[in-house]
């Protein structure tokens, strides 16, 4: 059957006659799919799946499934299989920037559909008595969030800084956020999944269980299968959060108080450690004003000293608490730890807040830039882990030369533990117990011309030139790479399990044809 419906859906345009001929067509499809689940074409699929949050590509997907469970996602696979050229993927929620869930002409998943199939806490057997949520691939993390706290007080250990994405989407990266020093990333927080691989097999994998598998999907991009349950380890809810920002004019400084905190094997440290860079100067968008936490607080430049640079450092700590602990027990701790570090007198601002609001938090600046309209525009981001060897030079050209002038959103730098993360996952990092994962997260105004975002991806460009021209020790975070050649280079020694994990579990390279690293086989 799939074979009668590509050629009929490739040939056709997204137009009016097309969007016509498949609503006929859709029962039938359906029908041979052997799907419970609904399929969309046309139109309908495009505007699902046609684009996504970096806004820089549009793609025709063939269809959009929208299935009930994994046997609907094993249908669309298998089908694929009988077919020459038909590839799938999995949509979480889009926010890939560069076309990573996306398939030209191919089956795109909505995960979405799946969000609810599973809720269900418990505890890990084997005497830690360690509590787990088994949640689906498709739910978000915000829901997630909600319904631990509001039924169970129970919390993932690791998060991401926005949780508008899918418990798929970031196991299949990694899942970064100022948690990760302590915890690791999310694909370290994980101990079973369900998948179903590219030859349409329905596989439970952990550790223990088809081993390779697990592993392979945990940061594999999506390449080896699409992961419908996962079972997430839990902790008891923090109720509330200091939250504190810190401003440092030295690099040297910021770093090495930020790795002292990192490394720190006290437990009653700081939950939440993170940083980024700003301009200095009062640029409303990029400058000091970004940095207060209440609008009572005032950014006071005089307090900087005269040798400041073009930008300046800010380190972001977090400590939870619980609402029994006394104001002066929260202030102890805080102290005890920040009067170590070196940031300049006069530059600290901080409040308190309810934990599931601290977690919530980028979803003000979601409402904002849903309103000023900067969530709608083009995203050219750029993502990478670098290492600690390397992250003062990369300071010295990137930070205080390259984008002195801010990149009109948040510029992160933290560091994080090498030790924390699982060498047997896709994931592919820089060499040194500590790196720093360094994001610059771009925003377009509306009014700005096609030639902005053009300069800001030839930016992102010129940083990944540089950084290879000069030996940089680094690796892209959400990699997003056109040539084989430049693919090999960024697994580097990791390349041949890669290869060797793809013709296991997806030979006929049917999954996630967005990533542009492996070409469909007939
Ligand atoms: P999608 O973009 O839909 O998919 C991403 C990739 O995963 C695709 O290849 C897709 O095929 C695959 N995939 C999706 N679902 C599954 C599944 N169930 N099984 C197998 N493969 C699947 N990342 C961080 O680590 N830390 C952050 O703090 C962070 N903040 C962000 C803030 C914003 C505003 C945005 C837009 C992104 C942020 N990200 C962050 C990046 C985020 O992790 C990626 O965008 C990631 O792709 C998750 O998005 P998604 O769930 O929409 O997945």
């Amino acid at each position: 059957m799939i074979a009668y419906i590509e050629p009929y859906f490739l040939d056709n345009d997204a137009d009016a006659d097309a969007d016509a001929a498949a609503g006929k067509s859709t029962d039938a499809v359906s029908e041979s799919l052997n799907i419970k689940g609904t399929i969309l074409f046309g139109r309908d699929a495009a505007d699902i799946a046609g684009r996504d949050f970096g806004g820089m590509n549009c793609v025709k997907p063939l269809a959009v499934v929208k299935p009930v469970g994994p046997e609907d996602i094993a249908g669309a696979v298998k089908a694929a299989l009988s077919s020459d050229k038909l590839t799938v993927v999995a949509r979480g929620n889009g926010h890939s920037i560069n076309g990573q869930a996306m398939a030209e002409g191919g089956l795109v998943v909505d995960m979405s559909s799946t969000a609810e199939n599973h809720f269900e806490v418990g505890y890990l057997s084997g005497g830690s008595g360690t509590p787990f949520v088994d949640i689906s691939g498709g739910a978000l993390w915000e829901n997630v969030l909600k319904r631990c706290v509001s039924e169970y007080s129970l919390v993932p250990r690791s998060w991401t800084d926005y949780l508008g994405l899918t418990v798929g989407g970031t196991l299949s990266n990694a899942g970064v956020s100022g948690q990760a020093f302590r915890y690791g990333p999310q694909t370290s927080n994980v101990t079973e999944l369900d998948v179903v691989t590219g030859n349409g097999d329905v596989v439970t994998c952990s550790e223990m269980e088809n081993s390779e598998l697990f592993f392979s999907v945990l940061g594999g991009l999506g390449q080896f299968g699409i992961i419908t349950r996962a079972r997430v380890l839990l902790q008891p809810a923090p109720d509330m959060v200091r939250w504190i920002r810190v401003v440092y004019s030295s690099f040297d400084e910021f770093t090495q108080d930020a790795e002292w905190l990192v490394s720190h094997k006290d437990e009653s440290s700081f939950d939440y450690v993170e940083g980024f860079v700003f301009v200095n100067g009062d640029d409303p968008v990029n400058g000091w004003p970004t940095v207060p936490l209440h609008p009572d607080h005032d950014f006071d430049p005089t307090r900087l000293p005269q040798s400041s640079g073009s930008v300046l450092y800010c380190l972001e700590l977090g400590l939870h608490y619980k609402d029994s602990d006394s104001n002066s027990t929260v202030n102890k701790r805080v102290e005890s730890l920040i009067g170590r570090l070196r940031f300049n007198e006069g530059l600290r601002f901080e409040v308190d807040l309810p934990y599931v609001d601290f977690l919530l938090r980028v979803k003000q600046s979601e409402k904002i830039a849903k309103e000023n309209g900067t969530w709608e525009t083009p995203h050219p981001w750029l993502n990478l882990f670098v290492s600690k060897r390397d992250i003062g030079e990369f300071n010295r050209t990137v930070f205080k030369e390259l984008v002195k002038n801010g990149v009109n959103g948040p510029m992160l730098v933290y560091p994080l533990l090498r030790s924390r993360w699982d060498d047997r996952t896709s994931v592919v990092l820089p060499e040194g117990e500590i790196f720093y994962i360094v994001a610059l997260l771009r925003f377009v105004p509306p009014y700005a011309k096609g030639s902005s975002v053009d300069k800001m991806v030839a930016q992102n460009q010129e940083i990944i030139h540089w950084c290879v021209k000069n030996e940089i020790d680094f690796k892209l975070y959400l990699p997003h790479y056109k040539s084989r050649e430049e693919w090999v280079r960024h697994f580097g020694n990791r390349w041949s399990r890669f290869v060797d994990r793809k013709d296991m579990f997806d030979p006929k390279a049917i999954l996630s044809p967005g990533q542009k690293i492996f070409n469909r086989c007939p």
